[in-house]
Protein backbone atom coordinates (compact mmCIF):
# COMPACT_ATOMS: atom_id res chain seq x y z
CA UNK A 1 0.00 0.00 0.00
CA UNK A 2 1.71 3.54 -1.09
CA UNK A 3 1.21 6.35 0.54
CA UNK A 4 2.23 9.80 -0.13
CA UNK A 5 3.48 12.52 2.06
CA UNK A 6 3.64 16.09 0.53
CA UNK A 7 5.77 18.16 2.28
CA UNK A 8 8.45 17.30 4.50
CA UNK A 9 8.15 19.77 7.23
CA UNK A 10 7.85 18.75 10.83
CA UNK A 11 3.87 17.83 9.81
CA UNK A 12 4.85 15.79 6.70
CA UNK A 13 7.86 14.30 8.58
CA UNK A 14 5.83 13.23 11.68
CA UNK A 15 3.23 12.02 8.90
CA UNK A 16 5.74 9.82 7.24
CA UNK A 17 7.13 8.04 10.47
CA UNK A 18 4.19 7.26 11.52
CA UNK A 19 3.25 5.73 8.25
CA UNK A 20 6.17 3.88 7.88
CA UNK A 21 6.21 2.63 11.73
CA UNK A 22 2.65 0.75 10.76
CA UNK A 23 4.11 -0.96 7.72
CA UNK A 24 3.09 1.45 4.78
CA UNK A 25 5.02 1.94 1.72
CA UNK A 26 6.12 5.78 2.55
CA UNK A 27 6.78 8.31 -0.10
CA UNK A 28 7.90 12.11 1.18
CA UNK A 29 7.87 14.74 -1.36
CA UNK A 30 9.80 17.85 -0.70
CA UNK A 31 10.62 20.89 -2.76
CA UNK A 32 13.20 21.99 -0.94
CA UNK A 33 16.54 20.51 -1.23
CA UNK A 34 16.60 19.58 2.72
CA UNK A 35 13.51 18.46 5.04
CA UNK A 36 12.12 20.77 7.80
CA UNK A 37 10.54 23.79 6.07
CA UNK A 38 10.05 26.58 8.21
CA UNK A 39 12.38 24.81 10.94
CA UNK A 40 14.71 23.56 9.19
CA UNK A 41 18.93 24.26 9.71
CA UNK A 42 20.46 26.61 7.32
CA UNK A 43 24.55 27.21 6.33
CA UNK A 44 25.39 31.10 6.73
CA UNK A 45 28.71 31.62 6.06
CA UNK A 46 30.13 28.50 7.37
CA UNK A 47 27.92 28.48 10.35
CA UNK A 48 24.59 26.12 10.78
CA UNK A 49 22.10 28.48 11.97
CA UNK A 50 18.01 28.23 11.57
CA UNK A 51 16.14 29.42 9.16
CA UNK A 52 14.67 31.18 12.40
CA UNK A 53 15.22 31.16 16.35
CA UNK A 54 12.33 28.48 17.35
CA UNK A 55 11.88 27.98 21.13
CA UNK A 56 10.46 24.51 22.35
CA UNK A 57 8.09 24.20 25.50
CA UNK A 58 8.52 20.66 28.04
CA UNK A 59 4.84 20.73 26.81
CA UNK A 60 5.50 19.71 23.54
CA UNK A 61 4.85 15.42 24.28
CA UNK A 62 4.77 14.56 20.45
CA UNK A 63 7.12 16.45 19.41
CA UNK A 64 9.78 15.34 22.18
CA UNK A 65 8.10 11.45 21.34
CA UNK A 66 8.74 11.49 17.60
CA UNK A 67 12.58 12.87 18.52
CA UNK A 68 13.21 9.43 20.25
CA UNK A 69 11.02 7.78 17.96
CA UNK A 70 13.81 8.57 15.29
CA UNK A 71 16.85 8.49 17.47
CA UNK A 72 17.50 11.88 18.48
CA UNK A 73 17.98 12.25 22.04
CA UNK A 74 16.12 15.41 23.88
CA UNK A 75 17.99 15.37 26.55
CA UNK A 76 21.24 15.81 24.74
CA UNK A 77 20.03 18.48 22.13
CA UNK A 78 17.88 20.68 24.25
CA UNK A 79 18.74 22.15 27.46
CA UNK A 80 15.75 22.40 29.54
CA UNK A 81 15.56 25.86 31.81
CA UNK A 82 12.71 26.15 34.36
CA UNK A 83 10.35 28.94 32.76
CA UNK A 84 11.65 32.55 33.65
CA UNK A 85 10.73 35.82 32.16
CA UNK A 86 12.74 38.18 32.53
CA UNK A 87 13.49 41.35 31.01
CA UNK A 88 15.74 44.90 32.01
CA UNK A 89 12.77 46.80 33.77
CA UNK A 90 13.06 44.94 36.95
CA UNK A 91 10.64 42.14 36.06
CA UNK A 92 11.58 38.94 37.12
CA UNK A 93 9.18 36.13 36.92
CA UNK A 94 10.96 32.67 37.64
CA UNK A 95 9.08 29.28 38.37
CA UNK A 96 10.94 26.98 40.63
CA UNK A 97 11.21 22.90 40.51
CA UNK A 98 7.70 22.68 42.35
CA UNK A 99 5.51 20.37 41.56
CA UNK A 100 2.55 21.80 39.71
CA UNK A 101 0.51 24.03 40.62
CA UNK A 102 2.68 24.87 43.35
CA UNK A 103 4.94 26.28 40.67
CA UNK A 104 3.42 28.45 39.04
CA UNK A 105 1.72 29.73 42.29
CA UNK A 106 5.12 30.15 43.83
CA UNK A 107 6.54 32.24 40.79
CA UNK A 108 3.37 34.19 40.98
CA UNK A 109 3.77 35.63 44.42
CA UNK A 110 7.67 36.13 44.18
CA UNK A 111 7.34 37.69 41.17
CA UNK A 112 9.62 41.12 40.91
CA UNK A 113 8.22 44.33 40.11
CA UNK A 114 4.66 43.23 40.53
CA UNK A 115 2.10 44.52 42.98
CA UNK A 116 0.46 41.99 45.62
CA UNK A 117 -2.97 43.02 44.83
CA UNK A 118 -1.98 42.60 41.49
CA UNK A 119 -0.84 38.81 41.99
CA UNK A 120 -3.85 38.38 44.18
CA UNK A 121 -6.25 39.62 41.39
CA UNK A 122 -4.33 37.59 38.66
CA UNK A 123 -4.35 33.87 40.99
CA UNK A 124 -7.87 34.78 41.32
CA UNK A 125 -8.45 35.27 37.35
CA UNK A 126 -6.23 32.00 36.44
CA UNK A 127 -8.30 30.00 39.09
CA UNK A 128 -11.39 30.71 37.48
CA UNK A 129 -10.17 30.18 33.86
CA UNK A 130 -9.42 26.77 35.19
CA UNK A 131 -12.42 26.10 36.43
CA UNK A 132 -13.95 26.77 33.28
CA UNK A 133 -11.42 24.50 31.68
CA UNK A 134 -9.36 27.01 29.55
CA UNK A 135 -12.68 27.52 27.23
CA UNK A 136 -14.04 30.80 27.01
CA UNK A 137 -17.96 31.51 26.43
CA UNK A 138 -16.87 33.37 23.13
CA UNK A 139 -13.45 33.89 21.01
CA UNK A 140 -12.91 37.61 21.44
CA UNK A 141 -8.96 39.13 21.30
CA UNK A 142 -6.20 38.60 23.70
CA UNK A 143 -6.79 42.19 24.41
CA UNK A 144 -10.31 41.91 25.56
CA UNK A 145 -9.98 39.32 27.34
CA UNK A 146 -7.00 41.09 29.43
CA UNK A 147 -9.59 43.94 29.48
CA UNK A 148 -12.25 41.97 30.74
CA UNK A 149 -10.34 40.44 33.47
CA UNK A 150 -8.69 43.54 34.92
CA UNK A 151 -4.94 42.56 33.68
CA UNK A 152 -4.30 46.28 33.11
CA UNK A 153 -0.79 46.84 34.57
CA UNK A 154 2.77 44.71 34.83
CA UNK A 155 1.91 41.10 34.38
CA UNK A 156 -0.13 42.42 31.14
CA UNK A 157 3.21 44.39 29.77
CA UNK A 158 5.83 41.85 30.88
CA UNK A 159 4.27 38.41 31.03
CA UNK A 160 0.58 38.22 28.76
CA UNK A 161 1.35 40.46 25.65
CA UNK A 162 4.96 39.26 25.29
CA UNK A 163 4.20 35.40 25.83
CA UNK A 164 0.75 35.97 23.73
CA UNK A 165 3.31 37.36 21.03
CA UNK A 166 5.86 34.82 21.24
CA UNK A 167 2.96 31.75 21.28
CA UNK A 168 0.75 33.09 18.74
CA UNK A 169 3.07 35.24 16.62
CA UNK A 170 0.24 37.47 16.83
CA UNK A 171 -0.08 40.77 19.06
CA UNK A 172 -2.45 40.47 21.99
CA UNK A 173 -4.83 43.30 19.86
CA UNK A 174 -4.92 40.80 17.30
CA UNK A 175 -4.82 37.56 18.08
CA UNK A 176 -7.57 34.72 19.39
CA UNK A 177 -8.20 34.66 23.15
CA UNK A 178 -9.67 31.00 22.93
CA UNK A 179 -5.77 29.79 21.22
CA UNK A 180 -3.85 31.96 23.73
CA UNK A 181 -5.96 29.68 26.50
CA UNK A 182 -5.35 26.47 24.93
CA UNK A 183 -1.37 27.60 25.35
CA UNK A 184 -1.96 28.42 28.77
CA UNK A 185 -3.84 25.09 28.95
CA UNK A 186 -1.25 23.03 28.27
CA UNK A 187 1.78 24.51 29.70
CA UNK A 188 0.92 27.01 33.10
CA UNK A 189 -2.28 25.18 33.37
CA UNK A 190 -0.61 21.60 33.11
CA UNK A 191 -0.77 19.02 36.12
CA UNK A 192 3.17 18.27 34.85
CA UNK A 193 5.66 20.92 36.16
CA UNK A 194 7.58 20.03 33.16
CA UNK A 195 5.19 21.28 30.50
CA UNK A 196 5.97 24.41 31.84
CA UNK A 197 9.98 24.22 31.18
CA UNK A 198 11.82 26.14 28.17
CA UNK A 199 13.20 23.73 25.91
CA UNK A 200 16.21 25.93 23.80
CA UNK A 201 17.76 23.79 21.26
CA UNK A 202 21.54 22.74 21.61
CA UNK A 203 22.04 22.51 17.95
CA UNK A 204 20.64 23.52 14.25
CA UNK A 205 17.42 22.49 13.65
CA UNK A 206 18.40 20.32 10.65
CA UNK A 207 19.83 17.85 13.54
CA UNK A 208 17.40 18.02 15.74
CA UNK A 209 14.83 16.42 13.79
CA UNK A 210 14.85 16.68 9.94
CA UNK A 211 18.41 14.70 9.69
CA UNK A 212 17.57 12.19 11.99
CA UNK A 213 13.90 11.58 11.05
CA UNK A 214 15.17 11.57 7.49
CA UNK A 215 17.81 8.71 8.03
CA UNK A 216 14.94 6.92 10.21
CA UNK A 217 13.27 6.72 7.36
CA UNK A 218 15.35 5.79 4.46
CA UNK A 219 16.39 2.83 7.01
CA UNK A 220 13.16 1.64 7.36
CA UNK A 221 12.27 1.91 3.63
CA UNK A 222 10.76 4.68 2.96
CA UNK A 223 11.38 6.63 -0.64
CA UNK A 224 12.32 10.20 0.40
CA UNK A 225 12.14 12.69 -2.61
CA UNK A 226 14.05 16.13 -1.42
CA UNK A 227 13.96 18.16 -4.56
CA UNK A 228 10.67 17.19 -5.94
CA UNK A 229 7.19 19.71 -5.97
CA UNK A 230 4.47 18.17 -6.66
CA UNK A 231 2.64 19.77 -9.31
CA UNK A 232 -0.14 17.93 -10.19
CA UNK A 233 -3.15 16.18 -7.97
CA UNK A 234 -6.09 13.79 -8.32
CA UNK A 235 -8.13 12.60 -5.37
CA UNK A 236 -10.14 9.71 -6.78
CA UNK A 237 -12.24 7.27 -4.75
CA UNK A 238 -9.73 3.78 -5.32
CA UNK A 239 -6.44 6.24 -5.57
CA UNK A 240 -4.68 9.68 -5.85
CA UNK A 241 -2.70 10.55 -8.21
CA UNK A 242 0.17 12.64 -8.07
CA UNK A 243 1.67 13.41 -11.26
CA UNK A 244 1.13 10.53 -12.84
CA UNK A 245 1.56 8.40 -10.07
CA UNK A 246 -1.05 6.31 -8.26
CA UNK A 247 -0.82 5.89 -4.17
CA UNK A 248 -3.58 4.29 -1.98
CA UNK A 249 -3.86 7.49 -0.08
CA UNK A 250 -2.12 11.26 0.41
CA UNK A 251 -1.87 13.48 2.81
CA UNK A 252 -1.18 17.15 1.98
CA UNK A 253 1.41 18.16 4.53
CA UNK A 254 2.20 21.94 2.95
CA UNK A 255 2.10 25.45 4.78
CA UNK A 256 -1.61 26.87 3.91
CA UNK A 257 -0.67 28.97 1.27
CA UNK A 258 0.81 25.95 -0.36
CA UNK A 259 -1.98 23.62 -0.28
CA UNK A 260 -4.23 25.45 -2.35
CA UNK A 261 -2.52 25.04 -5.41
CA UNK A 262 -2.97 21.44 -5.07
CA UNK A 263 -6.13 20.90 -3.59
CA UNK A 264 -8.34 24.11 -4.76
CA UNK A 265 -11.15 23.46 -1.68
CA UNK A 266 -7.98 24.33 0.51
CA UNK A 267 -7.27 28.25 -0.85
CA UNK A 268 -7.94 30.21 2.06
CA UNK A 269 -7.80 33.48 2.15
CA UNK A 270 -5.68 33.96 4.81
CA UNK A 271 -3.70 36.66 6.67
CA UNK A 272 0.55 36.12 7.39
CA UNK A 273 2.53 37.51 10.34
CA UNK A 274 6.26 37.74 9.84
CA UNK A 275 9.12 36.84 12.14
CA UNK A 276 12.79 38.08 11.72
CA UNK A 277 15.48 36.28 13.19
CA UNK A 278 18.66 38.54 13.99
CA UNK A 279 21.93 36.76 14.89
CA UNK A 280 24.68 38.82 16.05
CA UNK A 281 28.03 37.55 16.99
CA UNK A 282 29.14 38.97 20.34
CA UNK A 283 32.74 38.40 22.05
CA UNK A 284 32.64 34.95 23.13
CA UNK A 285 32.70 35.62 27.04
CA UNK A 286 29.14 37.91 26.12
CA UNK A 287 26.26 36.19 28.70
CA UNK A 288 22.68 36.92 29.24
CA UNK A 289 21.43 36.80 32.94
CA UNK A 290 19.42 33.94 31.32
CA UNK A 291 19.50 32.22 28.01
CA UNK A 292 15.97 33.97 27.31
CA UNK A 293 15.47 37.54 27.85
CA UNK A 294 12.41 39.82 27.40
CA UNK A 295 13.01 43.00 25.51
CA UNK A 296 11.12 45.51 26.72
CA UNK A 297 11.10 47.43 23.21
CA UNK A 298 11.12 49.68 21.78
CA UNK A 299 12.14 47.13 18.75
CA UNK A 300 13.17 43.85 20.61
CA UNK A 301 11.13 41.47 21.65
CA UNK A 302 12.82 38.76 22.95
CA UNK A 303 16.94 37.55 22.87
CA UNK A 304 18.28 33.82 23.00
CA UNK A 305 21.57 33.19 24.21
CA UNK A 306 23.11 30.91 21.87
CA UNK A 307 26.52 30.32 23.34
CA UNK A 308 30.05 31.77 22.65
CA UNK A 309 28.45 35.23 22.32
CA UNK A 310 26.18 34.39 19.29
CA UNK A 311 22.94 35.94 20.17
CA UNK A 312 19.21 35.75 18.44
CA UNK A 313 16.63 38.40 18.67
CA UNK A 314 13.37 37.62 17.65
CA UNK A 315 10.74 40.00 16.25
CA UNK A 316 7.51 38.40 15.93
CA UNK A 317 3.82 40.00 14.37
CA UNK A 318 4.00 42.75 12.17
CA UNK A 319 5.18 45.88 13.52
CA UNK A 320 7.66 49.27 13.41
CA UNK A 321 10.70 46.88 13.37
CA UNK A 322 9.59 45.71 9.64
CA UNK A 323 10.68 49.59 7.92
CA UNK A 324 13.92 48.91 9.44
CA UNK A 325 16.52 47.75 6.99
CA UNK A 326 18.87 44.90 8.07
CA UNK A 327 21.60 46.87 9.18
CA UNK A 328 19.28 49.75 11.61
CA UNK A 329 17.46 46.55 12.61
CA UNK A 330 20.38 45.33 14.20
CA UNK A 331 22.12 48.10 15.49
CA UNK A 332 18.69 49.16 17.18
CA UNK A 333 19.05 45.77 18.95
CA UNK A 334 22.05 46.24 20.34
CA UNK A 335 21.65 49.19 21.40
CA UNK A 336 18.77 48.37 23.54
CA UNK A 337 20.61 45.95 25.06
CA UNK A 338 23.59 47.79 25.70
CA UNK A 339 26.06 46.02 23.26
CA UNK A 340 27.58 49.51 21.81
CA UNK A 341 28.12 50.53 18.41
CA UNK A 342 31.17 47.82 16.95
CA UNK A 343 28.67 45.02 15.49
CA UNK A 344 30.49 41.94 14.92
CA UNK A 345 29.13 39.31 12.48
CA UNK A 346 25.60 39.76 11.82
CA UNK A 347 23.00 38.22 10.04
CA UNK A 348 18.97 39.31 9.68
CA UNK A 349 16.58 36.24 7.81
CA UNK A 350 13.08 37.80 7.38
CA UNK A 351 10.21 35.05 7.10
CA UNK A 352 7.30 37.63 5.52
CA UNK A 353 4.78 34.38 5.73
CA UNK A 354 6.24 32.63 8.66
CA UNK A 355 2.78 31.74 10.73
CA UNK A 356 -0.86 32.35 9.60
CA UNK A 357 -2.39 35.62 12.24
CA UNK A 358 -4.21 33.48 14.96
CA UNK A 359 -7.39 35.76 14.48
CA UNK A 360 -10.45 34.73 17.25
CA UNK A 361 -13.14 32.71 15.44
CA UNK A 362 -10.59 32.10 12.34
CA UNK A 363 -11.71 28.80 10.45
CA UNK A 364 -9.19 25.74 10.31
CA UNK A 365 -9.69 22.94 7.05
CA UNK A 366 -10.55 19.63 8.39
CA UNK A 367 -8.02 16.56 8.34
CA UNK A 368 -9.86 14.59 6.06
CA UNK A 369 -10.36 15.91 2.26
CA UNK A 370 -11.73 12.59 0.42
CA UNK A 371 -12.10 8.98 1.07
CA UNK A 372 -8.27 9.15 0.38
CA UNK A 373 -6.81 12.47 1.00
CA UNK A 374 -5.62 14.12 4.23
CA UNK A 375 -4.34 17.14 5.75
CA UNK A 376 -1.59 17.95 7.94
CA UNK A 377 -0.17 21.12 8.96
CA UNK A 378 0.31 23.84 11.66
CA UNK A 379 -2.60 25.47 10.68
CA UNK A 380 -4.76 22.45 10.02
CA UNK A 381 -4.44 21.51 14.18
CA UNK A 382 -7.69 23.67 15.49
CA UNK A 383 -6.21 23.70 19.70
CA UNK A 384 -3.01 25.29 18.58
CA UNK A 385 -1.57 28.16 16.56
CA UNK A 386 1.10 27.43 14.36
CA UNK A 387 3.74 25.49 16.09
CA UNK A 388 5.62 23.06 15.84
CA UNK A 389 3.78 20.92 18.27
CA UNK A 390 1.01 21.46 16.01
CA UNK A 391 2.66 20.57 13.21
CA UNK A 392 3.48 17.10 14.52
CA UNK A 393 0.46 16.35 16.20
CA UNK A 394 -1.20 17.12 13.07
CA UNK A 395 0.89 15.06 10.78
CA UNK A 396 0.88 12.25 13.44
CA UNK A 397 -3.55 12.30 13.33
CA UNK A 398 -3.55 12.74 9.19
CA UNK A 399 -1.06 9.51 9.28
CA UNK A 400 -3.66 7.76 11.54
CA UNK A 401 -6.66 8.37 9.39
CA UNK A 402 -4.62 7.02 6.11
CA UNK A 403 -3.41 4.00 7.46
CA UNK A 404 -7.54 3.23 8.17
CA UNK A 405 -8.31 4.17 4.75
CA UNK A 406 -6.24 1.38 2.91
C1 LIG B 1 11.03 32.17 11.89
C2 LIG B 1 10.05 31.24 12.54
C3 LIG B 1 10.08 31.07 13.93
C4 LIG B 1 9.19 30.20 14.54
N1 LIG B 1 9.26 30.02 15.89
C5 LIG B 1 8.55 29.03 16.46
C6 LIG B 1 8.76 28.68 17.82
O1 LIG B 1 9.57 29.30 18.51
N2 LIG B 1 8.05 27.64 18.33
C7 LIG B 1 7.15 26.94 17.59
O2 LIG B 1 6.57 25.97 18.10
N3 LIG B 1 6.92 27.26 16.29
C8 LIG B 1 7.59 28.28 15.72
N4 LIG B 1 7.39 28.59 14.40
C9 LIG B 1 6.33 27.89 13.64
C10 LIG B 1 6.80 26.53 13.15
O3 LIG B 1 8.04 26.63 12.49
C11 LIG B 1 5.76 25.99 12.17
O4 LIG B 1 4.50 25.96 12.81
C12 LIG B 1 6.09 24.59 11.70
O5 LIG B 1 7.43 24.47 11.28
C13 LIG B 1 5.15 24.25 10.53
O6 LIG B 1 5.47 22.98 10.03
P1 LIG B 1 4.64 22.38 8.83
O7 LIG B 1 5.22 21.05 8.54
O8 LIG B 1 3.18 22.47 9.14
O9 LIG B 1 4.86 23.37 7.60
P2 LIG B 1 6.21 23.75 6.82
O10 LIG B 1 7.34 23.78 7.75
O11 LIG B 1 5.89 25.01 6.06
O12 LIG B 1 6.45 22.55 5.82
C14 LIG B 1 5.80 22.44 4.60
C15 LIG B 1 6.76 21.86 3.59
O13 LIG B 1 6.06 21.60 2.36
C16 LIG B 1 6.94 21.84 1.29
N5 LIG B 1 6.12 22.02 0.07
C17 LIG B 1 5.29 23.05 -0.24
N6 LIG B 1 4.69 22.83 -1.42
C18 LIG B 1 5.13 21.62 -1.86
C19 LIG B 1 4.86 20.83 -3.02
N7 LIG B 1 4.00 21.24 -3.97
N8 LIG B 1 5.51 19.64 -3.18
C20 LIG B 1 6.37 19.19 -2.22
N9 LIG B 1 6.66 19.92 -1.09
C21 LIG B 1 6.05 21.09 -0.92
C22 LIG B 1 7.71 23.07 1.72
O14 LIG B 1 8.93 23.17 1.01
C23 LIG B 1 7.90 22.78 3.22
O15 LIG B 1 9.14 22.13 3.48
C24 LIG B 1 8.22 29.51 13.76
C25 LIG B 1 8.18 29.69 12.38
C26 LIG B 1 9.09 30.54 11.78
C27 LIG B 1 9.04 30.71 10.29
Amino acid sequence: MRVAVIGGGWAGLAAAVELTAAGANTTLFEAGRVFGGRARGVEIDGRWLDNGQHILLGAYRETLALMRQVGADPEQLLARYPLQVVDSSGFRLALPKLPAPLNVAWGLFTARGVGFGEKLRTAQWMQGIKARRFRLEADCTVTEWLDAAGQTAQLRRHLWEPLCLAALNTPAERASAQLFANVLRDSLGSARREDTDLLLPRCDFGRLLAEPAARWLGEHGASLRPGSRVRSLHAGFKAVTIDGEDFAAAIIATAPQHAGRLFPALAADLDYEPIATVYLQCSAETRLPFPLLSLPGPCGQWVVDRGDGLLAFVLSGHGDWEALDDSALTQQLAAELNLGQDLGWHRVIREQRATFSCRPNLPRPPATLGPRLFLAGDHSWAEYPATLEGAVRSGRHAAGLALAAI
